[in-house]
């Protein structure tokens, strides 16, 4: 398998001796890898205290006897369990391994590193602690239970590479039956940014999200969760027409479930390329390599295209820009232009569900953090960002319409808007009085 999206594009790679090379770079990256996980303490997240525990007085406090005062305390008010443990400020990242970045079911053990992974960007953008706990259980109705179970140790849980359909009733079931925030990221992280990256290439192309056209190709985790994003957020139902692996779904199949059932079409003839032509908007969230430069070349005028099939896209980005001029083309890849990654969404989602005590995430705050990555890409970028990329003047327009996960404004953006969202929806269990001071907080 793939360990990096950097040694794709084999293409220009004529010669064996230059497809050696490419294989040596292929290797060189696995066992970068490899040897980046092995190296020292196995992993990549330990346990740090916060408090000192050094003396016996600490230890006496830190364990017996002192410590049967908090648990006395949370005892009698449980909300002093936000007071006196990590509790607030810890997320779980849960996972059965049966979806796990493009390799599938590879199973709970396997998915550690990723889960590892997505607790380090935790760490790293938000300051949010994590356990990452993977569950060896594929039944829908036995894993909300046993997650449903782990809500007292945690602020908030973000499921992850959980498959579909099972990962929809999964996440229904725990929102409704938990009290802390808890969203499933492939779905609603990928429904998030890319509706922040679409709110922004339609203003550039001058579209309207009510008129727009969609092709969708992929009716999985992440695809479900766009559509039902881009519609709230205008589009309409009747301009969609999406495929699974086995086509269009159109009303004439048996083998459609209730959500795929409401995308359904009268069209059992269409195929991708007829579908294609004269759209606005392609969105991939499938595999690589499945639509032509023919297709891009029919759709209609300024076309937006999201393929976001990782590592390769569902047609490559030179292929697509080298037909039209006209396009705004977005992918997975941090290697172009316009990379539609989840990591611009969940660690500020979390905080500021976490800094409100929300008891949900729900769909204000999601379209909150939409609007708040949206107007950010529309403003001057700092100096920082250019320089991570060896940029000049990134600006926005068709090459800059979503920001970079490197943008340090992005906490102070995000976080307080999914606050404040929460707030608004009586969602929050706590208020923010001082917003001036909240961003500053977050900024240290
Ligand atoms: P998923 O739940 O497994 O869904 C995959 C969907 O693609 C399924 O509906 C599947 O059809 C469909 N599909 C497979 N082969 C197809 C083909 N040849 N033509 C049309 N449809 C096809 O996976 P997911 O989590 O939604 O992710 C899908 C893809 O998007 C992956 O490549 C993933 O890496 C990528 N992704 C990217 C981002 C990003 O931010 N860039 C975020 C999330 C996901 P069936 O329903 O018939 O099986
Ligand atoms: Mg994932």
């Amino acid at each position: 398998p793939e360990v990096s999206d950097t040694t794709g594009d084999a293409q220009s790679c004529i010669s064996r001796q230059q497809k050696n090379a490419a294989m040596d770079i292929k290797k060189l990256k696995r066992e970068e890898a490899l040897e980046y996980h092995a190296k020292g303490r196995p992993g990549k997240i330990e346990v740090i205290p916060t408090k000192e525990a050094k003396t016996q007085r600490d230890l006496s406090l830190a364990y017996s006897p002192g410590v049967a005062e908090p648990c006395k305390a949370i005892k009698e008010n449980p909300e002093n369990i936000y007071k006196y443990t990590t509790k607030g400020n810890l997320v779980a990242v849960i996972s059965n391994g049966t979806a796990v970045l493009g390799l599938g079911d590879i199973g709970p053990e396997a998915s550690k590193p990723v889960m590892e992974g997505k607790g380090v960007l935790f760490k790293i953008f938000a300051d949010i602690d994590v356990f990452d706990i993977e569950i060896n259980e594929k039944d829908p109705e036995k894993f909300v239970a046993i997650v449903k179970s782990l809500e007292p140790t945690f602020g908030g849980i973000n499921l992850e590479d959980i498959k579909a359909p099972e990962c929809f009733y999964i996440e229904e079931q725990l929102r409704k039956q938990l009290r802390i925030p808890i969203m499933h990221d492939d779905q609603h992280g990928t429904a998030i940014i890319s509706s922040a990256a679409l709110l922004n290439a339609l203003d550039i192309q001058k579209k309207k999200i009510e008129k727009a056209k969609f092709v969708v190709n992929g009716a999985g985790a992440a695809a479900m969760a766009c559509v039902r994003l881009y519609i709230e957020l205008g589009a309409k139902y009747e301009n969609f027409i999406m495929f699974d692996k086995d086509g269009v779904l159109h009303k004439g199949r048996t083998d459609l479930d209730d959500l795929k059932k409401k995308f359904a079409v009268d069209k059992p003839d269409w195929d991708l390329a007829k579908a294609m032509k004269d759209a606005d908007v392609f969105l991939g969230l499938s595999v690589g390599n499945v639509v032509s430069k023919e297709m891009i070349k029919s759709m209609a005028k300024n076309p937006i295209v999201f393929a976001m099939a990782n590592p390769d896209p569902e047609i490559s980005y030179e292929d697509a820009i080298a037909v039209r001029k006209d396009i705004i083309m977005a992918t997975g890849r941090s290697d172009y232009p316009n990379m539609v990654n989840n990591v611009l969404g969940f660690p500020y989602i979390f905080r500021g569900a976490l800094d409100v005590r929300a008891t949900q995430i729900n769909e204000a705050m999601k379209l909150a953090a939409v609007k708040a990555l949206a107007e950010l890409a529309r403003k001057p970028v700092p100096d920082v960002v250019n320089l991570a990329y060896n940029l000049k003047n990134l600006t926005y327009g068709p090459d800059y319409i979503i920001p970079k996960p490197v943008d340090p404004r992005l906490l102070s953006t995000v976080a307080p808007a999914v606050a404040k969202a929460a707030i608004e929806t009586g969602v929050a269990q706590r208020t923010i009085d001082n917003w001036d001071e909240y961003v500053l907080e977050l900024n240290k």
